[in-house]
């Protein structure tokens, strides 16, 4: 808990937790996670996309390794937990092995993931995909609210883009990939579970829209004669909001919404706003999502606007595998909790790490009702050390058979 007190120091904004990928904020952060790796006994690196990577070696050098870890970046005026429990608890995990001077029959490797939540660059999972071997190299080119490129972040990082592939893990050096991680929800909270089991991760869809309208002057044009573009993008939150009010997995949100240059006594002549949508089943997301362009195509229509909308990002969801799931249910077990089986509503590393290898997570419960991407999140310390204890055995306890499913 002292660890990640010291994490949420870090940052770019004074009295707030924002930490964004290649940051100085986020070298400085890898800095700190690589001493507390090596204090852990482990070998410690950058790799070439900004992770920091552990590595605590089995009985023999080169076994296969056991993924976990999570992200430590954050979003603006974030949580202390989202992300940095999962890198900080197996950290402790391994000092605990460590210190007992167990070797297992696999390697562990904690992986502090350089970006899942894609503030900086609009463009979310980067290290996780690196580390996957899915990046994708068009991304370099995507500039932040700056104008700084990628790869021009990755420069100054002391990176070299070119060298992004190095960062992917080969299949037959992985067993799987377990994570732990706040809820981030009030499911455990409400019923009084302190961890549960994730099932599957949902999938998301997120769009950056630009409607086009005519700027005017806000006293002469009659109201009949206008092309708002803001009022459209208005119209066009609500019927998001309305749509994805209609199936109980289904969550739509319009996360920034603004007048480039607006002033009082101007109609806005243009709009832009984000559109973000998630479920737990494709299906229901890709109904939603196909439903909400064509609204928003004959809002523009019927308000003669133009509205051009660019895809930013598109993951599937993704299921936990049976086999890790059974894992760390038995782990709960053991420890006298009937474990709570639930889906994850918020993306994780895992998404992307499904692409390499088998998935699984624990979650461990948010306090404060549930309240989360937000400094309010909250945990007990009761139930990060039980989380932490439970961890510890779903590492040494791995069985070496669930490498498939
Ligand atoms: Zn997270």
């Amino acid at each position: 808990m002292a660890r990640l007190d010291e994490l949420a120091t870090i940052s770019q904004d004074a009295g707030a937790l924002s930490r964004h990928f290649l940051t100085a904020e986020h070298k400085a952060a890898g800095n700190l996670i690589m001493r507390w790796m090596e204090a852990a006994g482990m070998s410690a690196r950058f790799d070439a996309i900004g992770n920091v990577v552990g590595r605590y070696d089995g009985e023999a050098p080169g076994l296969p390794a056991l993924l976990t870890g999570s992200h430590f970046d954050t979003v603006r005026n974030a949580g202390r937990y989202d992300g940095m429990l999962g890198v900080v608890t197996p950290i402790a995990c391994v000092a605990a092995l460590h210190e007992a001077g167990i070797r297992l029959p696999h390697a562990i490797e904690v992986i502090a993931f350089a970006d899942e939540e894609g503030v900086r660059f609009n463009a979310t999972l980067l290290g996780s995909r690196a580390v996957a071997g899915t990046f994708d190299a068009a991304l370099l080119g995507k500039s932040d609210i700056d104008g700084v490129t990628m790869a021009e972040a990755l420069t100054r990082f002391g990176l070299d883009p070119a060298r992004i592939g190095e960062a992917a893990h080969r299949r037959n050096d992985v067993l799987g990939y377990v994570e732990v991680h706040i809820e981030q929800g009030p499911v455990l909270l409400n019923e009084g579970c302190p961890v549960g089991v994730v099932t599957s991760i949902a999938g998301a869809s997120r769009f950056a829209v630009r409607v086009e309208g005519l700027a005017g002057h806000a006293g002469t044009v009659p109201m009949t004669h206008r092309h708002d573009a803001a009022a459209a993008a208005a119209e066009m939150a609500l019927a998001i909001e309305r749509r994805c009010s209609t199936a109980e997995s289904l969550v739509g949100t319009v996360g920034v919404l603004g007048v480039p240059n607006g002033a009082a006594n101007v109609i806005p002549g243009a709009a832009a706003f984000t559109i973000d949508i998630r479920a737990g089943d494709d299906t229901v997301r890709n109904a939603a999502v196909d439903d909400v362009l064509r609204e928003i195509a004959a809002i523009a229509s019927r308000r003669d606007v133009r509205a051009a909308v660019t895809p930013q990002h598109d993951a599937r969801a993704s299921p936990c595998a049976p086999s890790i799931m059974d894992h760390i249910a038995a782990q709960i077990r053991a420890g006298g909790i009937e474990p709570r089986f639930l889906a994850s509503g918020a993306g994780h590393d895992g998404m992307a790490i499904a692409d390499l290898t088998s998935i699984g997570m624990l979650f461990v419960r948010c306090g404060n009702g549930g309240i989360s991407h937000n400094p309010a999140e909250t945990m007990t310390i009761e139930d990060a050390d039980l989380g932490a204890r439970i961890f510890l055995d779903v590492l040494r306890r791995y069985p070496h058979g669930a490498k498939a499913s």
